[in-house]
């Protein structure tokens, strides 16, 4: 009985709760932050005024391992940290707050030291916007032929704020740099236009941060007769790790899942694309209950996420998570490379040590685990995968080949770069053989000029 009582208090609390997160302004009230120096948390708060920052009680209360702060991993996905801000500029911003600036000053230097983090990376708001009826299509991207990205006004937020997110400039607040749509419609009628798109991926921000009927008002146009080539609904989200009460607990978890339900028996391939880095975001209960409510839906779950410096470059932190990643019947999908914006400097892996780390991870899960692609370069021209290091005449070369690209006639053309031990980009590496440009150059010139 009491039992029963508490678990319906905690639905009613549930639509709040999720919510619930604290941000800069309420760093203090965080309990468990008082385990740390007061030096430490003047670091956070420092670099927390010019990153996004947000972390929800379930992350801070059930994932953070907080005797191992500060090299907790989960600590490290969502606490900003003192070298993720170029010294100067960390000197600077602790300065105004020691000397209690005014906001005004505070969001000027904040806006300076943003505009230096390449707050848009691979040009995605310049080149990837589609048209209909001569206007731009808002919320839309569209950049490989069979696949269109959908940014539902609605979930451009996330329940926490990962510090490595490479769509952090839409949550410091520049309206201009947010990508939101709240007309179905327009895509709907974009999709009729466009058979060859087999795939619509929702994504934010967070579309799960959604209430179910939300959602639902979003992706009902788009089950439509007309367009029966859209096969695959696609959700990108980091909710299992953030919040697996949304499928479990939470007031429209049973709506949500018959949402789910309804879009699979209309002929669907419905796809949770779940954004994991370390297995200890699969360790609780919930997290792992929420999985089975998902695949009990029939929906399927596949999992990518970015390799990072001090998170997880580790080869067994990768194997670990893709072998628990099969046993609960998610299939694993992209590891990344960490991308050239907001505080790479900090996360950055060589390319080089990103493909042994993927390698010695590979050789240690079964044939269901190496579904897995990468480390795979999400830039301009297209998403570029690192398959190897070889010797050819005589020359150290990486071997590349785009997954997808701008033009899909690039993909899965093999070509060669200068081995560099160092290189942690597409753009700072050389072709190999001396040629003078990769194969691709001319052409993207061309599209993008
Ligand atoms: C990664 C990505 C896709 C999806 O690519 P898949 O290889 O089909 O998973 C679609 N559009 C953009 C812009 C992307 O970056
Ligand atoms: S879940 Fe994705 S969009 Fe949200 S903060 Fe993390 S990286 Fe950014």
């Amino acid at each position: 009985m009491s039992q029963a009582v508490s678990t319906l208090r905690i639905a009613e609390k549930a639509p709040r709760e999720r919510f619930r997160a604290y941000t800069q302004r309420h760093l203090a009230e965080l309990p468990k932050l008082a385990s740390l120096s007061a030096a430490q948390r003047f670091e956070i708060e420092v670099v927390a005024n010019v990153l996004p920052f947000r972390v929800n009680r379930y992350v801070a209360e059930q994932l953070i391992d907080w005797n191992r702060v500060p090299d907790d991993p989960l600590f490290r996905l969502v606490f900003p940290q003192r070298e993720m801000l170029d010294p100067e500029d960390f000197a600077a911003m602790a300065d105004l707050l020691r000397k209690r600036s005014s906001a005004v000053e505070i969001s000027a230097l904040a806006n300076r030291i943003r505009a230096g983090l390449n707050p848009h990376p691979a040009d995605q708001a310049r080149l990837n916007s589609p048209e209909l009826d001569g206007r731009t299509l808002d919320g839309v991207q569209h950049k490989y032929d069979e696949t269109v990205l959908y940014f539902p006004a609605r979930g451009q937020v996330c329940h926490s704020y990962c510090t490595f997110c490479f769509r952090w400039a839409q949550f410091i607040g520049d309206r201009n740099l947010r990508f939101a749509s709240s007309r179905p419609d327009r895509l709907a009628r974009y999709l009729r236009k466009n058979p060859q798109v087999s795939d619509l991926l929702v994504t934010g921000g967070d579309p799960m941060v959604m209430l179910a009927h939300h959602l639902e008002s979003y992706i009902q146009p788009l089950l439509a007769p007309e367009l029966e080539h859209v096969q695959t609904i696609r959700i990108g989200t980091k909710s299992l790790t953030f919040w697996p009460q949304r499928y479990v607990t939470d007031p429209d978890a049973p709506e949500l899942l018959r949402l789910f339900e309804r879009w699979v028996r209309a002929g669907k391939h419905v796809a949770i694309m779940a954004h994991y880095n370390h297995w200890r975001e699969l360790d609780t209960p919930i997290a792992r209950e929420a999985i089975r409510k998902i695949r009990g839906t029939g929906a399927t779950i596949r999992s990518q996420g970015p390799l990072l410096r001090r998170i997880n470059d580790d080869s067994n932190v990768w194997s670990r998570l893709w072998n628990e990643q099969v046993r609960l019947g998610i299939v694993p999908y992209y590891m990344f490379v960490e991308r050239d914006t907001g505080a790479k400097q900090y996360f950055e892996v060589p390319l080089a040590r990103g493909w042994q780390i993927y390698r010695d991870a590979m050789q240690q899960v079964s044939g269901l685990g190496r579904t897995v692609r990468g480390p795979s370069m999400s830039t301009s021209p297209g998403k570029v995968e690192i398959q190897g290091v070889s010797e050819v005449c005589g020359e150290k070369v990486f071997v590349l080949r785009f997954i997808q690209g701008r033009n899909s006639d690039w993909v899965q053309r093999p070509f060669y770069a200068r081995y560099d031990e160092r290189a942690t980009w597409l753009d700072e590496l050389k072709p190999a053989f001396g040629a003078p440009e990769f194969f691709f150059e001319p052409e993207f010139r061309q599209m993008t000029s």
